[in-house]
């Protein structure tokens, strides 16, 4: 089965919200093996609509349409069904008492715009809301459908999943199975992945691979496809073993699983703890460990020193070191990561000092210059880094390049070579 997503919006043409309902659709229903070919918005419009759902109708099976079922009279997407489908809007009382019920519930005035979600298209089924009050529409003709969303993503959600899949795997076979696999990576760049894996790449059958770049990481997207999901598990799972040979940990995480997941496991299985000197990053890091729900079995806590004062107060840096390198520097990275490891007592220190811009570059140290120090008994080394992209970016880049240093610190030295990343 084909099918189109069309996402109703003027707020999503303008650009003033971002459009999470179609990738969300997409995504779910990809799983249970529909495919979805296209996806189109348009603005709260009639004609734009209609149109939209019948070139859709055109090219597939159906259409799932989100938005515009709310009451208020630029919520058009009923009457564009209609003017689509050649059929009328019928006034359904029994649809009246249920929303009359829902706002029951909620005990304040039904307002009389209201009713007008109580419109059917002739022959339409409807799906009564858990979540919210627009009920949802499905209207199928001549062997092809069109399902209509509310646009609000926690009520399309949940339609999505407890009314229109049940329908779609009742009325349609699964294409084929379907499976994603996501490699994540602290690959350099996309070229250098590229480089490193395109004759894998290139021997690759039954399997796409994309290589996508997020801040701080390269991933790689493998996509499978088959007759069934025993066959399609067994393509992605030959096809990854020889990305994990080939790249090794530079292979940080699996699918869902970021960075700070990793490095929390691997310090709890090593029995390790660590604490933090974040300057550039302003607590970023800390934010992203403690992200991880236990975490205080290893992380201790962590110091934002972010002015020379700080540094020389709550971490001990020597106005010597800050004079002679600069706040900036190798030392001063080193400095904060002994420091805050004596402060806290914890295993490994990281001290994290860098200039996130957009100002105060210079020459010799440019925006997007780190270095991050690592600190553990009688081992410290730094790193230097130099990022580009905005403050933002420099910052997350930080923060994931020190993890990553740490991660690296412990397969290197606690974990057998080649290890068990995931
Ligand atoms: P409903 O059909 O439930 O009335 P609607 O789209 O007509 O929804 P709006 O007020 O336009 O009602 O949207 C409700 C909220 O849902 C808004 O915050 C809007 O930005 C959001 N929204 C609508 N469509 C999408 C989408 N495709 N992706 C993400 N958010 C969306
Ligand atoms: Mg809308």
């Amino acid at each position: 089965m084909q099918y189109q997503i069309i996402t109703v919006g003027s707020e999503l043409t303008l650009g003033l919200s971002i459009n999470t309902n179609a990738p969300f659709i997409s995504k779910r229903l990809g799983q249970e093996g529909f495919t979805c070919s296209r996806h189109i918005s348009v603005p709260d419009d009639i004609r734009s609509i209609a149109r939209s759902i019948t070139e859709s109708l055109g090219q597939g099976d159906g259409v799932i349409v989100t938005g515009g079922l709310g009451p208020t009279v630029d919520d058009v997407t009923r009457e564009a069904i209609c003017e689509s489908a050649g059929c009328q809007l019928e006034y359904q009382p029994w649809l009246a008492r249920v929303i009359e019920e829902r706002y029951g519930k909620r005990s304040v005035p039904l307002p009389q715009i209201t009713y007008r979600q109580a419109y059917l298209p002739t022959g339409a089924k409807a799906i009564i809301p858990t979540i919210g009050s627009a009920p949802g529409i499905i209207l199928e003709r001549d062997d092809k459908f069109i399902i209509s969303l509310p646009g609000v993503p926690r009520e399309m959600g949940s339609m999505l999943e407890y009314d229109i899949v049940p329908w779609l795997r009742s009325k349609f076979q699964r294409d084929e199975a379907y499976k994603v696999r996501v490699l994540r990576t602290t690959a350099k760049s996309e070229a250098s992945l590229q480089e490193a894996v395109g004759d894998i790449v290139d021997s690759l059958h039954n399997i796409s691979v994309g290589i996508l770049a997020f801040p701080g990481e390269i991933q790689l997207q493998l996509l499978a496809k088959g007759p069934d999901e025993r066959i399609v598990d067994q393509i992605i799972k030959e096809a990854e073993l020889q990305f994990l040979d080939r790249l090794g940990n530079i292979i940080f995480g699996f699918d869902e699983q970021t960075i700070e997941e990793v490095v929390g496991r691997l310090l709890r299985k090593n029995e390790l703890t660590l604490s933090l000197a974040e300057s550039c990053t302003g607590g970023l890091t800390a934010k992203k460990i403690t992200d991880i729900q236990g975490s205080s079995d290893y992380f201790f806590g962590g110091v934002i020193s972010y002015n020379n004062d700080a540094k020389r107060s709550l971490l001990n840096v020597s106005n010597q070191t800050l004079l002679r390198h600069g706040a900036v520097s190798a030392a001063t990275a080193l400095a904060m990561a002994f420091g805050v490891r004596e402060k806290f007592g914890s295993d490994i220190g990281l001290g994290i000092t860098g200039i996130a811009g957009p100002t105060g570059g210079t020459p010799d140290k440019p925006i997007g210059l780190v270095y991050i120090g690592l600190s553990h008994q009688t081992t410290s080394y730094s790193n230097r880094y130099v990022f580009f992209g905005s403050r933002d970016i420099v910052r997350l880049k930080s923060s994931h390049a020190a993890l990553d240093m740490l991660r690296y610190y412990i397969l290197d030295n606690f974990e057998q070579v080649g290890g068990d990343v995931s």
